[in-house]
Order: structure tokens, then C-alpha cells, then sequence
């Protein structure tokens, strides 16, 4: 009841796992968790902060640990979103299949994992690391971005076990990136609205991104 958090399998049907870099989380990748969360009926969705992100070149412009204190401020008011440190107690790189490994193991086989995915990071799939597993331990949701197409055929033919393995989900379509939020904060520009007010406070209290790190 409340706002206590359902952190354990039990009653667990359906477990949403968002990854990323969250460099920092803004409204768009809340959204299209929410949309993912509805149109799924997943009963949570664990936000995956990744130790660094193996297809991403540069370092991060947050650490690990601020990254994660900004997701756990965004999840805060919605009792189905839930912080996850998993990758961040792991050493680097982060790889999605040791992650899904490990959820797969504590939930068991009675859980449904969808991994949640944008379309522009969609399009890497077939390059991620084996991801044939992946695709047989969760269920992937590809969320719609603007200016990102996900091919459908191209996925399946690079990756046929993934076939009939992922759902295309529109989304709110949000034109915001977290390249966006960094390099408007680095050229004094305002972020508020495009991310919660607690992480607008956050980023300000511990002067984040007054420097952009650059990478895109
Ligand atoms: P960056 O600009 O640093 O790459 P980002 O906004 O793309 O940041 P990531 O942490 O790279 O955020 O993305 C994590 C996941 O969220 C990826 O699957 C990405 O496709 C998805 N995502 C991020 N923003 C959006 C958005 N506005 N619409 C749909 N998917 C999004
Ligand atoms: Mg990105």
C-alpha cells in the first residue's frame, strides 16, 4: 500500500527493464516508460543505469552514482517505476544480456521480461552481444523516436531469432535527448519541463553539465 515499492517475484508477472545512459533521465524517457508500462500492463519497470555504455565512445558527463540518484528522484512518484543498480555494481562494460541473466535468475521463469528500447538504439540490436539470448531471455518494446526508423526486416533477417520476439509501440513521439538537456544547460539555457523538477534541482545543487562533454 502506499508508496512501498513491489521489489520482489512475488506477483511479478510481467517486468519491464529499461536501459541506458541516462545522462541525465528527462521527461522523454519517462514517457515512453509510462507508454511501455500501459500498453504492456507490466506490473514495474526497473530503470537500468548502465556502467558505460559499450557502443557509446565518450564517458559520461554525471557519474554513476549521480546518474542513478537523478533516476531514483524521477521514479520517486510513480510507485511502478523502480531504480536498478544492477550494471553499476558490475565492472564495465555494461552488457544488456549479463543484466537480463541475472533479472531472468531472480524472477525466475514465471516472469515476463520486455526490455524497452528506443528506435535509434533499436537499430544497434544487431550488434549488441549475443544478442540472440537476449532476444530469448526478454521480450523487447521498440518505442518510436522522432527521426529513427526501426526496420523491421532488416532486425529479423540480422537477428532471426528475434522474430516474433518484439512490439512495435508509437509512443509520444518526444524530440528530446539527453544530448539536448547537456548541451542546453552547457550554453545556459533552461531545462525546466524537460526534465522533473527534482532533477532540474539536482543537476543545478551539484552544477552538472556546465561543460559538455560533447559526445553525441
Ligand atoms: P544521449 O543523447 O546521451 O544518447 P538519450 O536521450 O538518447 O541520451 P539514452 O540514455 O541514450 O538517452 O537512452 C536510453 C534509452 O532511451 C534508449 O533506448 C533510447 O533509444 C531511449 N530514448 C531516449 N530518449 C528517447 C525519446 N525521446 N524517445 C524515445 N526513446 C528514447
Ligand atoms: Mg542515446
Amino acid at each position: 500500500m502506499g508508496t512501498a515499492r513491489v521489489d520482489t517475484a512475488a506477483e511479478l508477472i510481467r517486468v519491464g527493464i529499461y536501459g541506458g545512459t541516462f545522462d541525465p533521465i528527462h521527461i522523454g524517457h519517462l514517457a515512453i516508460a509510462e507508454e511501455a508500462r500501459w500498453a504492456l500492463a507490466l506490473q514495474q519497470v526497473r530503470f537500468v543505469p548502465a556502467a558505460h555504455q559499450p557502443l557509446k565512445g565518450a564517458l559520461p558527463g554525471a557519474t554513476p552514482a549521480q546518474r542513478l540518484a537523478m533516476i531514483g528522484l524521477a521514479c520517486a512518484d510513480n510507485p511502478a517505476f523502480v531504480p536498478d543498480d544492477i550494471e553499476l555494481r558490475r565492472p564495465p562494460p555494461s552488457y544488456t544480456v549479463e543484466t537480463l541473466e541475472h533479472l531472468r535468475a531472480r524472477f525466475g521463469s514465471g516472469v515476463e521480461l520486455w526490455f524497452i528500447v528506443g528506435a535509434d538504439a533499436a537499430c544497434d540490436l544487431p550488434r549488441w552481444r549475443r544478442i540472440a539470448d537476449v532476444v530469448a531471455l526478454a521480450r523487447l518494446a521498440i518505442v518510436g523516436r522522432p527521426g529513427h526508423t526501426f526496420d523491421p526486416l532488416a532486425f529479423e533477417q540480422a537477428v532471426p531469432a528475434g522474430a516474433g520476439r518484439y512490439v512495435l509501440l508509437d509512443g509520444p513521439q518526444l524530440d528530446l535527448s539527453s544530448t539536448t538537456i547537456r548541451r542546453r544547460i552547457a550554453t545556459g539555457r533552461p531545462v525546466r519541463y524537460l526534465v522533473p523538477e527534482a532533477v532540474r534541482q539536482y543537476i543545478t545543487d551539484h552544477g552538472l553539465y556546465r561543460e559538455d562533454p560533447g559526445y553525441a
